[in-house]
């Protein structure tokens, strides 16, 4: 076109996947269309950076990744490295594709919070999701758009140490807390400025894995499968999650990150997942190791037709999909089936369109994190004994002995998975004690011993302390790194030097308060008798000391209640609240130690009383397409304000299959002024409440009998056609 002689240059339109306003579909569409194979391939492929903390990291230094990589999983926190890796990708390659740099954050960033096995006993998903939002905010503002969590996967042996980093061993429990993170991550929309990704793991049965040895295989019947491990998963992909990771594990002889049924049937099909399921590090290549694959190009055959879309580290798509193509046992289809769902979610985290990280200095321990890492520390503890009321430590305490080789830890109170967490962030128990303290009694300290070992010269220290205090505290517990990934234990019981420590203060006659610093439930067959309170705080992050202060001086009603059950000793596992019912409840027995576990789920005291009046229901029968609610007036009648959350569980005695004794449907956690009343209530959905799944997940819904309870409360009714 010549205009009064200029020239003037059509301008050439805008891609539409380059269109911010386009659909992102229309927008996924487009860009696939212009892809090459190549391409294509490396959306499928993650690589790792390796720590930026180590100097003689190249990859860091000097990236190494094909500029155009699907992902990466990004050890470090360094928004700068992440602005020019992506510059690289956005300038130097043909259709500029944004990486999604992934992370593990697990119970926090920067600022740690407890553990999510502690986050569970707070019934408090609110804050769970309050805590993941603040998590987010740190992570994106370090150049992290995905974390690696939740963990929902149930489990029920304390033996294996990953129980630290899921919500039990409930499958309703981990649903709701799984739900909760998953919002508080991925926000509202995945493109607000601080959401994350989310991603659902271990998909699927890792908590199984037998003897509690990590990576072992987990022999799941189909239909434990979907009664117990799936349900978590399905509320979490409703909930939007917009990515699941595949286990380690096989179920049943079929590797979970190889699995067509849960993977492509079940999750794609029935659940219509539209994101992507991301290999566990190395569980591609490791389909060898399981005896389902002779080579790496096998391995990745078989995990790719399953429907794993993205390969965490081992580079096997990257180097096999082509030929697998021209061989024709991959199909085009499903590479551009793969590539959509992955573009899906880089569209809908708004990475093309905000590519780069701002750089923020402060982004980190903001008083809005610290708060939220405060307030779950405090109601995630629990309260497991209370002999006498010696706690709460009244004003006639005005010498407290603070002894235990955590008393003054940090790190371990941090525990595992604690992403940029620094361990210097941490309050320690003493630091607690002495600001809550100050002025009203005098705070003796002694180590006694360290966490393992044999010295025991620190003993009589300890016990001196004792000597001349009116209460003993001791603090005890696991180390961090004997949770987590790979730390599975054969005895969940405390090493006998603190045994030892605890029988030596116990000779002095004082009052004994136990706090528990740990990752998994414990044998306590030794200590409890030894003990006048017992306080779990877990490994409660960067807030521990004050939260725990703060409930031995009474200033804070502990309110926390187990997530998972603590057995009298290791030989009791697996004990969990919702075994399927016995033929002989009342024999079966073990000759030689009680049956029933020390504390079973949903234990937990208050300084206060709760009185649960009869439950009451709408109707003592219902038909299935009809509601039933149900009530339960609670008082407090012990003095104090506290936080109760009343438990409803549902039983049935006569469906076509064997159920568990009592499974739990519904929470709610409310304070209570002293003196004062709540009514709990729960509206029972018949399909949602009372139906069960079969061995393919189809739900049935029986007529019969039921049972509702909650407290010491219960009450049946009927349910008709
Ligand atoms: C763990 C995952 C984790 C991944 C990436 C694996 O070894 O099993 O839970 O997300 O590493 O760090």
């Amino acid at each position: 076109l010549i205009l009064g002689g200029q020239v003037l240059a059509a301008k050439p339109p805008v891609p539409v996947y380059k269109d911010k306003n386009a659909p992102v579909e229309s927008r996924v569409e487009d860009l696939l269309k212009r892809m090459t194979l190549e391409e294509k391939i490396e959306q499928l492929n993650q690589q790792t950076v390796g720590d930026n903390n180590n100097p003689n990291n190249n990859g860091y230094k000097k990236p190494t990744f094909p500029a155009g990589i699907g992902s990466l999983i990004y050890f470090s926190a360094d928004p700068a490295f992440r602005n020019t890796v992506q510059k690289r990708a956005m300038e130097e390659t043909r259709l500029g594709i944004p990486i999604l740099f992934g992370y593990d954050v697990i119970h926090g960033f920067r600022t740690i919070y407890p553990i999510s096995l502690a986050q569970g006993c707070s019934w408090n998903p609110e804050l769970v999701e309050e805590a993941c939002a603040v998590a987010a905010k740190e992570t994106k503002l370090s150049g992290i758009d995905w974390t690696f969590s939740p963990m929902i996967d149930v489990a029920r042996d304390p033996r294996w140490g990953r129980v630290s980093e899921g919500y039990g061993e409930d499958p309703y429990t981990n649903a709701m807390f799984g739900v909760a993170s998953v919002k508080g991550y991925q926000g509202k929309k995945l493109n607000e400025q601080y959401s994350i990704a989310a991603c659902l793991k271990h998909y699927i049965g890792y908590g199984m894995s037998e003897g509690g040895r990590d990576y072992h295989y987990a022999d799941i019947s189909a239909q434990s499968l979907w009664e117990t491990y799936m349900v978590p998963y399905e509320a979490g992909v409703k909930a939007g999650a917009a990515t699941l990771m595949s286990g380690f594990n096989d179920i049943s002889g079929i590797p979970a990150s190889a699995n067509p049924y849960t993977l492509t049937e079940v999750l794609k099909g029935r659940w219509k997942h539209d994101g992507f399921v991301v290999s566990d590090w190395g569980s591609v290549e490791q389909l060898m190791a399981q005896g389902v694959a002779k080579d790496r190009k096998e391995a990745g055959l078989k995990a790719f037709m399953a429907g794993v879309e993205m390969d965490m580290v081992d580079d096997i798509y990257g180097q096999n999909l082509k030929q697998l193509i021209d061989e024709k046992k991959v199909p085009m289809t499903k590479i551009d089936d793969a590539v959509k769902r992955i573009l899906r979610i880089k569209f809908r985290l708004g990475l093309f369109d905000n590519p780069y990280t701002p750089i923020v200095a402060e982004r980190y321990l903001q008083p809005e994190s610290k708060a939220v890492a405060a307030k779950l520390a405090t109601e995630s503890m629990v309260l497991l004994k209370n002999k006498s009321k010696v706690l709460p430590l009244g004003s006639n305490i005005k010498s407290i002995a603070l002894v235990g080789p955590l008393a003054k830890d940090q790190a371990d109170l941090i525990g595992n998975w604690s992403a940029q967490g620094d361990p210097k962030d941490a309050e320690t128990i003493i630091d607690g004690f002495n600001k809550e303290f100050a002025q009203k009694a005098q705070i003796n300290y002694a180590k006694g011993t360290e966490i393992d070992g044999t010295d025991e010269s620190g003993i009589a220290e300890a016990v001196a302390a004792a000597q001349k205090s009116d209460v003993v505290v001791v603090c005890l517990g696991e180390k961090k790194t004997w949770s987590g990934e790979n730390t599975s234990r054969s005895n969940i019981s405390l090493p006998a030097i603190q045994e030892k420590l605890v029988a030596e203060l116990k000779k002095t006659g004082k009052p004994i308060v136990l706090v528990l610093a740990n990752g998994r439930p414990l044998e306590l067959v030794r200590l409890e008798p030894m003990a006048d309170a017992i306080v779990e705080m877990w490994q409660p992050g960067v807030a521990g000391g004050t939260a725990l202060a703060s409930i031995i001086s009474g200033r804070v009603n502990p309110s926390g209640k187990l997530d998972i059950t603590f057995p009298l000793t290791t030989g009791q596992i697996p004990t969990y609240y919702d075994m399927r019912q016995s033929a002989r409840p009342n024999s079966g027995k073990y000759q030689d130690i009680p049956t029933d576990p020390l504390y079973w789920f949903g234990h937990g005291l208050s300084y206060t009383d709760f009185t649960y009046a009869p439950i009451s229901l709408s109707a003592a029968q219902i038909h299935k397409n009809q509601k039933l609610v149900a009530t339960v007036e609670v008082s407090n009648t012990g003095g104090v304000t506290g936080k109760e959350t009343a438990l409803w569980y549902i039983a049935s005695h006569a469906s076509s299959i064997s159920r568990p004794m009592k499974e739990l449907k519904h929470f709610e956690k409310k304070e209570i002024a002293a003196g004062g009343k709540y009514v709990y209530k729960f509206e029972i959905d018949p399909m949602r409440d009372l139906s069960f799944p079969d061995a393919d997940g189809k739900k049935h819904l029986e007529s019969g009998d039921f049972v509702i309870m909650a407290g010491n409360q219960k009450i049946k009714f009927e349910l008709v056609d």
